[in-house]
């Protein structure tokens, strides 16, 4: 009978992922801060090119998406060629997967890393291997030590979500020269554009045949709900990852937003600005309330509270005040709550409510 129809291996030891909630019963007007998404939205220039894009609802997109490879390129100073976009990058990740990881193969990730890499790898019937971090933090070492023979794929997220810490380049290149040959090694940059001076791994990727990074427009430039990530590496990787690209992954609508966003670098250096200045400013804030956090990169941050029972007393007292944040127990952290950098207002609001809870227990 139906025992005959049987999906692929690995794909019903997936956990459907949730997202993070975005309503709160009986709130109307609740803060969403369960989601890393940008408070401010896209930029005028890119709403603009989207409301353009409707012009454009008959005709097909592009197949090569060369307009925007060349956008990308530009901005950080990368070669079009080696760029490849996708439905978020979300699809790239999965791309690596369906391309370099199969039944009996590894792939390989981070205790706390995103929850994406594990999909990612069940879905293309290869082995998902999480590796211990040290207090929150990518361990080089331990992930040089869970590799072997059958390992494809070694993703980091740098910084990592959902802890906001990072590691240096000088480890991250120790971690390239130490896989094993037939390992690539994938830089998640969806919070690249947090750090400072940080360039996510191109330059990595642009000189070792064994690195790739991947970027998103979900993120700083407020495209969440677009869906526009894209990868950058070696030549030969492109041009596997092309062969199981669907010539039309991407809309006009999305390839000519996304156009206008990476071309608006004002932008994205006010959000990281404001960004910074927020985090800081809600991290003492929580500090100064007895609730700690690691120094965080991204746009959010890591709250640590004594138990799993603290985090999600926490949890509803803020629900409570209809504020949106993220439990995040399916990432190894009962114990925490990811809070979303919001705006100068979202943030007052939960610095308050934060006192206001550690100040009755
Ligand atoms: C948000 C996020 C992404 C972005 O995913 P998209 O599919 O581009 O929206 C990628 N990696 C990590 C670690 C993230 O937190």
């Amino acid at each position: 009978m139906t025992d005959h129809i049987r999906p692929q291996p690995g794909i019903m030891e997936i956990a459907l992922y949730q997202g993070g909630a975005s309503h709160v019963a009986g709130v109307t007007d609740a803060v969403k801060l369960s989601s890393n998404e940008n408070p401010f939205g896209p930029s005028e220039a890119t709403k603009d090119a989207f409301r353009r894009a409707a012009d454009k609802l008959h005709r097909y997109p592009s197949t090569d998406h060369a307009k925007l490879r060349e956008a990308i390129g530009e901005a950080h100073g990368l070669d079009p060629a080696r760029i490849i976009c996708g439905v978020g990058s979300d699809e790239i990740i999965h791309f690596l997967c369906q391309a370099y990881a199969g039944p009996g193969d590894e792939v390989v990730f981070t205790e706390h890393g995103f929850l994406m890499y594990k999909i990612s790898a069940r879905a293309a019937g290869a082995t998902p291997v999480s590796v211990r971090e040290r207090d929150r933090t990518t361990d080089v070492d331990a992930l040089l030590a869970a590799c072997g023979p059958a390992t494809k794929l070694v993703f980091i997220a740098n910084p990592n979500n959902p802890t906001g810490t990072m590691i240096g380049l000088p480890e991250i290149e120790r971690l390239a020269d130490g896989l094993p040959d037939q390992a690539i090694l994938v830089l998640d940059g969806a919070y690249a554009e947090y750090v400072e001076g940080y360039d996510g791994g191109a330059a990595l990727a642009t000189v070792r045949p064994n690195v790739f990074m991947t970027r998103t427009f979900s993120k700083i430039y407020g495209l969440g709900g677009l869906r526009i990530g894209w990868g950058y590496g070696p030549q030969a990787i492109i041009d596997v990852l092309n062969r199981i690209r669907g010539p039309f992954n991407l809309s006009n609508a999305q390839l000519e937003a996304a156009e206008a966003a990476v071309r608006d670098g004002d932008y994205v250096e006010k959000c990281r600005e404001e960004n910074a200045r927020l985090r800081t400013w809600l991290a003492k804030s929580l500090a100064e309330s007895g609730l700690p956090s690691d120094t965080s990169t991204a746009n959010f941050i890591l709250a640590r509270f004594a138990d799993e029972a603290e985090a999600a007393a926490c949890d509803a007292f803020l629900q409570a005040r209809g504020l949106i944040v993220r439990r995040v127990a399916g990432y190894g952290l009962p114990h925490c709550l990811r809070i979303t950098i919001g705006d100068a207002a979202a943030c007052r609001l939960v610095a308050d409510a934060i006192r206001d809870f550690k100040g009755q227990t």
